[in-house]
C-alpha cells in the first residue's frame, strides 16, 4: 500500500513523496507551477546516491519543466516525478503500478510522461491505475518530433546569425548520434548541410552511416570542430569553462539538455560572440509533441506546426538579447516567467 507525506519547498505548488513498504519503492511528484494549465512532465527512474538527491533532482526538473511550456506556448505547467530505485532490479509492473495510484491521487493536477529510464511500456502500466499519462494516445516516441523543432531552431539561428535562408553547405558539429541527433543529422543533410558526427557509441555511427554520408569526429575533438553550427545532443554541462574557449563555431543549437554547466557559461558564449540557443526552448518539439494528444485527438500536422514556432521563439530571444546585450538563456528564462508570472496574477484576480 502506497503511503504519502506532503513535503513543504519554497515557490513550489505541491511536492509529494510516496512511500510503498511492500514493493520497497520511493517517488515523489513536484508540481513547481501549474497557473498556465496541469503541470506535465515526464517520471524519470534513478537509482539516486541518496533520497535528498532524488528531491534536488525532482525540484530542479519540474521547475525547468515549467519554464519549457510557458515557452513553447503551452496550456500547461510545470512538474516532474523521479522514482528513486535501482533499474536493475526494479520490478517494473509493481512499480509502475504504484507509481499509477500516486499520480491518480493528484486528480490531474499533474500529468506523466516517459522520460530518463522510463519506457511507452511502463506508461502502459500507469494507465491501468490512471488516466493522466501521455504519450499512449498517437504521439508516440517524441524523439523525431524533438529533432524536427532542434532543425527549425537550427534554420532560424543561422538566418538571425550569418543571414542565410537556406543551409545549403552549412558545416554542422553533432555531438551525438542517438535518437534526436541522427534524425537531426538527416534533415540538415537533406538540406545539403556538411555532417560531422562524434558518438561514443561506434554502432550509433554505423548506423548513421547507413542513412548519410558524414565526417566522423573523434568524441573528444568535437567541441573544437570547425563548423557553422554546434548541435550538443548527448550531454548536459558540455557548455562550461573548459570548452567554451575552444569552440570554433558561430552558433551552438542542439537537442541536449542542460547544455550550460552553469549560467554564467550563457555570458562566456556571448562574450566570445557565439550564438546560443537556449535548450530547454530548442528541444521543446517533444513536448510540444506530447501536448497534442492531452485533451484532444492527436494530429501529427498540427503537431509540427506548433514546434515550428521554435524557430520564432528562437528570433524574439536573439533579438532582445542583441538590444539588451544580455545573454541568451537570461533572456529566455525572463520571457518564461513573464508568461508564467502575468498568468498567476490574471488567475488571483479572477
Ligand atoms: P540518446 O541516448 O538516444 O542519444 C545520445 C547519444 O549521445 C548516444 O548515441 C550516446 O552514445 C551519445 N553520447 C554520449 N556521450 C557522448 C559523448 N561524450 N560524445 C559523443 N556522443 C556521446 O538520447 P536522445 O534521446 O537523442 O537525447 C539526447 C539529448 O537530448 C539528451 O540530453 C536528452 O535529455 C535531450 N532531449 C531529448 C529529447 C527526446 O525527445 N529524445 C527531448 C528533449 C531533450
Amino acid at each position: 500500500m502506497n503511503t504519502y507525506k506532503k513535503l513543504v519547498f519554497d515557490g513550489y505548488e505541491e511536492v509529494i513523496e510516496c512511500f510503498n513498504s511492500e514493493i520497497g519503492f520511493k517517488a515523489w511528484i513536484a508540481i513547481h507551477s501549474s497557473t498556465l494549465g496541469p503541470a506535465l512532465g515526464g517520471c524519470r527512474l534513478w537509482n539516486y546516491g541518496s533520497e535528498s538527491d532524488a528531491v534536488t533532482d525532482v525540484l530542479r526538473l519540474s521547475k525547468g519543466m515549467t519554464y519549457k511550456n510557458a515557452l513553447a506556448k503551452l496550456p500547461l505547467g510545470g512538474g516532474k516525478s523521479v522514482i528513486h530505485v535501482d533499474p536493475k532490479k526494479a520490478d517494473r509492473k509493481k512499480i509502475f503500478k504504484a507509481m499509477g495510484e500516486f499520480i491518480d491521487k493528484l486528480n490531474g493536477r499533474y500529468i506523466t510522461a516517459e522520460d530518463v529510464n522510463t519506457s511507452i511500456d511502463d506508461m502502459s502500466i500507469i494507465s491501468s491505475e490512471t488516466q493522466h499519462v501521455a504519450s499512449l494516445n498517437g504521439s508516440g516516441n517524441p524523439s523525431p518530433m524533438t529533432a524536427y523543432g532542434v532543425f527549425c531552431g537550427i534554420k532560424a539561428s543561422v538566418e538571425h546569425r550569418l543571414g542565410k535562408q537556406d543551409l545549403n553547405k552549412l558545416v554542422v558539429a553533432i555531438q551525438g548520434v542517438g535518437q534526436t541527433g541522427q534524425r537531426l543529422a538527416k534533415l540538415l543533410r537533406e538540406q545539403n548541410c556538411i555532417i560531422l558526427a562524434a558518438d561514443v557509441n561506434k554502432n550509433n555511427l554505423k548506423r548513421l552511416s547507413e542513412l548519410i554520408d558524414f565526417i566522423p569526429v573523434h568524441p573528444d575533438e568535437i567541441t573544437r570542430a570547425k563548423c557553422d553550427v554546434f548541435a550538443p545532443c548527448a550531454l548536459g554541462g558540455v557548455l562550461n569553462d573548459e570548452t567554451i574557449p575552444h569552440l570554433n563555431c558561430s552558433i551552438v543549437a542542439g537537442s541536449a539538455n542542460n547544455q550550460l554547466l552553469n549560467e554564467d557559461n550563457g555570458l562566456m558564449l556571448l562574450e566570445r560572440d557565439i550564438l546560443y540557443a537556449p535548450d530547454f526552448v530548442i528541444n521543446s518539439g517533444g513536448i510540444i509533441n506530447i501536448s497534442c494528444e492531452i485533451h484532444q485527438t492527436y494530429d501529427v500536422e498540427k503537431a509540427k506546426l506548433l514546434t515550428a514556432e521554435i524557430g520564432q521563439t528562437l528570433t524574439d530571444i536573439f533579438k532582445q538579447s542583441d538590444k539588451k546585450r544580455i545573454p541568451t538563456n537570461i533572456i529566455a528564462n525572463k520571457m518564461a516567467e513573464k508568461i508564467f508570472m502575468k498568468s498567476k496574477s490574471a488567475n488571483a484576480i479572477s
